[in-house]
């Protein structure tokens, strides 16, 4: 993955079969569909891939246990057959993992276990392991931390894990392999028309040099997520908004203060929802939270009743009592959810997922799960094609393998030095990302293709100038440039910290 020649062929091509706007999940998942039946693609993120969302989910691969007692079947088997499929093609960034639901009396027990058989039986012969119960002392066995007191045992079944920034990569680099070109930090600013219907659109390049590029396409597919409502109103300013952005946090503990292998799945919070434990990258993941927020932001930031939401229920599962000077991060995302006529509570919005296509033909699609993003693409790509009149072709991805492009040797036999006392992650990985996985800012390496600004704020900014001057010498920038990056990183990274409440109040609903 090189991002000049990325932009050469951007420069270079006329016309392309479709041009998709948005690098997440979505997005990803459209251009590796597209390029894969053989249509000339063209993805333009205004970012980094993955800087939205799809770098800020839970990281499960699931058919979502929430909405089967939603009585939403449908969702979930489709869901669990993807599942199975992430992972199969997956192998090196997504993995099944066992989950305990511990109970605390003895209806439930047999309540949640018949849940989870049901969640277990929808997979049919896709499933990653049999459901069944647990006594008190399986479960401390297991899950040593759990609150003790009242424990009636416990209900293990299995989902799947995955990095979701790294599956972002392994999109792109994949996509790109089957011919499509896909930039980041290019941005749609405008569309292309004639008589009325869409032709193109207008990008410019958001770094250093701010070229623009006038891009002619049969289709033009909006992939932006939470921001799927900004690009639908530069189309048509009568346009509705039609996104209602939810957002969910998570809070970042070292393992050793919930250890063991399984996950935890807490069934009922305070407001009703589900919360998970997870362990990831030798921590553990605890989130997440739903609350509606009024406007799509970059850079979304924790609430301090969000964290303390997380940690109160945490808590009542947990024999250590987390506090908050425990937690090592803090990350947020926004949902992307559809709006229902008359539902106000975005936790009752349906997690599907919508696409509609403009009066002019621009084809939106958002909502949706980073588990279902290879149908979602299937749908929307074919659509597309169907729309352009492209000759039609059958999608391949359900049999295509997802990659990050491979380390060379060389470079881990050189640069082995490890950039953090605490962690794995070597000057090489950073080396790596710049080479062959188009990090082109200090935030794109700390946050996206290492995950240490999600594992660890304070570590990660401590590596900042180490990763900032390794990256200099590679891309030829200035000193000024150093520092810029250097001052831009510590000011976002107070986003990610326990301590960063320049927040404000929400609305719990
Ligand atoms: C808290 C939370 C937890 C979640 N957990 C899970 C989970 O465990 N499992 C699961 O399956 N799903 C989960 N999800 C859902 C999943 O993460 C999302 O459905 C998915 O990531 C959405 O991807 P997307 O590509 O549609 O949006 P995004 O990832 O937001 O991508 C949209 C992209 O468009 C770009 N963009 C915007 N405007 C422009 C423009 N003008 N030009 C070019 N690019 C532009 C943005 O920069 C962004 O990168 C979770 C979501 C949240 C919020």
């Amino acid at each position: 993955m090189n991002r000049a020649a990325q932009l050469e062929q951007l420069r270079q091509c006329p016309r392309w079969d479709i041009l998709i706007i948005g690098g997440g999940a979505t997005g990803l998942g459209a251009a590796l569909d597209a390029a894969g039946r053989g249509y000339k693609t063209l993805l333009a993120e205004r970012a980094d891939f993955g800087k939205g969302t799809s770098s800020r989910s839970t990281k499960l691969i699931h058919g979502g246990v929430r909405y089967l007692e939603q009585g939403n079947i449908k969702l979930v088997q489709g869901a669990l057959r993807e599942r199975w499929t992430l992972l199969r093609n997956a192998p090196d960034l997504a993995r099944p993992i066992p989950f305990i639901l511990p109970v605390y009396s003895q209806w439930k027990r047999w309540y949640y276990w018949l849940g989870l058989k049901i969640y277990d039986f929808l997979s049919g012969h896709l499933s990653l392991g049999h459901t069944r119960m647990l006594s008190p002392e399986q479960v401390i066995q297991h899950m040593p931390a759990v609150q003790r007191r009242g424990l009636k045992g416990g209900v293990m079944y299995y989902d799947g894990q995955f990095d979701d920034s790294g599956l972002c990569i392994a999109l792109a680099h994949t996509a790109i392999q089957q011919g499509a070109t896909v930039v980041n930090y290019v941005a749609a600013e405008g569309f292309l028309y004639e008589n009325g219907r869409i032709v193109g659109a207008t990008l410019r390049n958001q770094l250093a040099s701010q070229e623009t590029f006038a891009v002619q396409a049969a289709a033009v597919i909006n992939a932006t997520g939470v921001f799927a409502d900004t690009l639908m109103q530069a189309d048509n300013p009568r346009h509705q908004p039609v996104v209602r952005p939810s957002q969910g946090i998570h809070l970042v503990i070292d393992a050793e203060l919930f250890p063991g292998q399984h996950a935890m799945l807490i069934p009922r919070t305070t407001d009703g929802r589900v919360l998970f434990a997870v362990p990831w990258m030798g921590k553990v993941v605890i989130g997440t939270t739903d609350v509606q927020v009024e406007a799509a932001v970059e850079e979304p930031v924790a609430h301090a009743e969000e964290i303390d939401f997380i940690i109160q229920n945490f808590n009542q599962y947990c024999n250590a009592q987390l506090r908050r000077q425990d937690v090592r991060a803090v990350f947020a995302g926004l949902r992307p959810l559809v709006r229902r006529q008359g539902v106000q509570n975005t936790a009752k919005l349906l997690r599907d997922h919508t696409t509609m296509v403009s009066d002019s033909g621009l084809i939106t699609i958002t909502g949706g799960k980073w588990t279902t993003y290879r149908q979602m693409a299937k749908e929307v790509v074919s659509k597309a094609a169907a729309q352009a009149q492209l000759p039609r072709r059958p999608c391949h991805t359900r049999h295509i393998l997802l990659r990050r492009p491979d380390k060379e040797p060389s470079l881990y036999a050189e640069h082995g030095q490890p950039l953090h006392p605490r962690y794995a992650y070597t000057e090489a990985d950073v080396l790596h990302a710049v080479h062959s996985e188009m990090a082109v800012q200090l935030e794109d390496i700390l946050a996206r293709r290492l995950r240490l600004l999600f594992l660890d704020q304070q570590a990660a900014l401590e590596v900042a100038p180490r990763v900032a001057r390794l990256m200099q010498r590679e891309l030829g920038c200035t000193e000024d440039w150093v520092s810029e990056q250097i001052t831009r990183f510590t000011n976002l990274a107070v986003g990610y910290s326990i301590a960063g409440e320049a927040r404000s109040a929400a609305s719990h609903d």
